[in-house]
């Protein structure tokens, strides 16, 4: 239901859980974050209220200048803290907004080339097919590119590599994702009220654009993967 990411020569965590926050007015079931820390993807959930992560991560922190965090609503899977995002393989964690709804055949898929999926939603689906894509050597921006025409539905998504520890890459259609930009930092959110004490300056992605941020960079793909410019604008104005 609510996305951050965050790209930053800092630590994040604490950042995630704070975005997280000011998306508690959209309603929400469980919550986690996953970061990147020596090379390692550090992932925690817990059901319930953000009070259940934030004492999660205080007995288990998630140390890390690059992350991703969520709000579920759940709609395929229950609420418990297996289905609740990030969702994770070995090298991609993944959150979304949204409905993938062609996730049943994606998934017997997936199954019939061998992976195992370890939760009920529909979301996971996206992390194995990326995941999947980048296992065969492709560039994170490669793997996006051959994943997001097989979805069906609507998302927002923001996803971390493993490997990648210098990037985030995020995609919308059917569900609003912009990209805001800090000084040497930058961010990912599904609203700019979440970003709002980070920076006011944001780029409203249009449907069926996805993007790649580092510390210092946002390169804005349209449907066709063609670069695009999209306007820089303040978001405190445009609300
Ligand atoms: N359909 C996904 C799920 O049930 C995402 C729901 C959301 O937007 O929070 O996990």
């Amino acid at each position: 239901c609510g996305i951050i990411g965050i790209v930053s020569p800092d630590a994040v965590s604490e950042r995630l859980v704070d975005g997280l926050r000011r998306m508690e007015y959209r309603g929400y079931d469980s919550a986690g974050v996953c970061t990147i820390e020596d090379g390692q993807l550090v992932r925690r959930r817990a059901k319930g209220k953000l009070k259940n992560l934030e004492e999660e991560l205080s007995g288990n922190p998630a140390p890390g200048n690059v992350g991703i965090a969520h709000t579920r609503w759940a709609t395929h899977g229950a609420p418990t803290e297996h289905n609740a995002h990030p969702h994770a393989t070995d090298d991609v964690a993944l959150v979304h907004n949204g409905i993938i709804e062609n996730f049943k055949p994606l998934r017997e898929e997936l199954q019939q080339a061998g992976r195992t999926l370890e939760s009920d939603t529909d979301s996971e689906v996206v992390a194995h097919l990326v995941s999947h894509e980048f296992e065969k050597g492709l560039s994170p921006q490669d793997a996006i590119k051959a994943v997001l025409p097989r979805l069906r539905g609507a998302f927002a998504l923001a996803i971390a590599f493993r490997q990648h520890p210098d990037l985030l890459i995020g995609a919308r259609l059917g569900s609003p994702l912009v990209v805001g930009y800090g000084d040497g930092e930058m961010f990912l959110g599904s609203d700019a009220l979440a970003l709002a004490p980070l920076t006011q300056k944001i780029t409203y992605l249009e449907e069926g654009d996805w993007v790649v941020i580092t510390r210092d960079t946002a390169t804005i793909y349209d449907s066709e993967n063609k670069v695009v410019e999209r306007p820089v604008v303040a978001s405190g104005a445009s609300a």
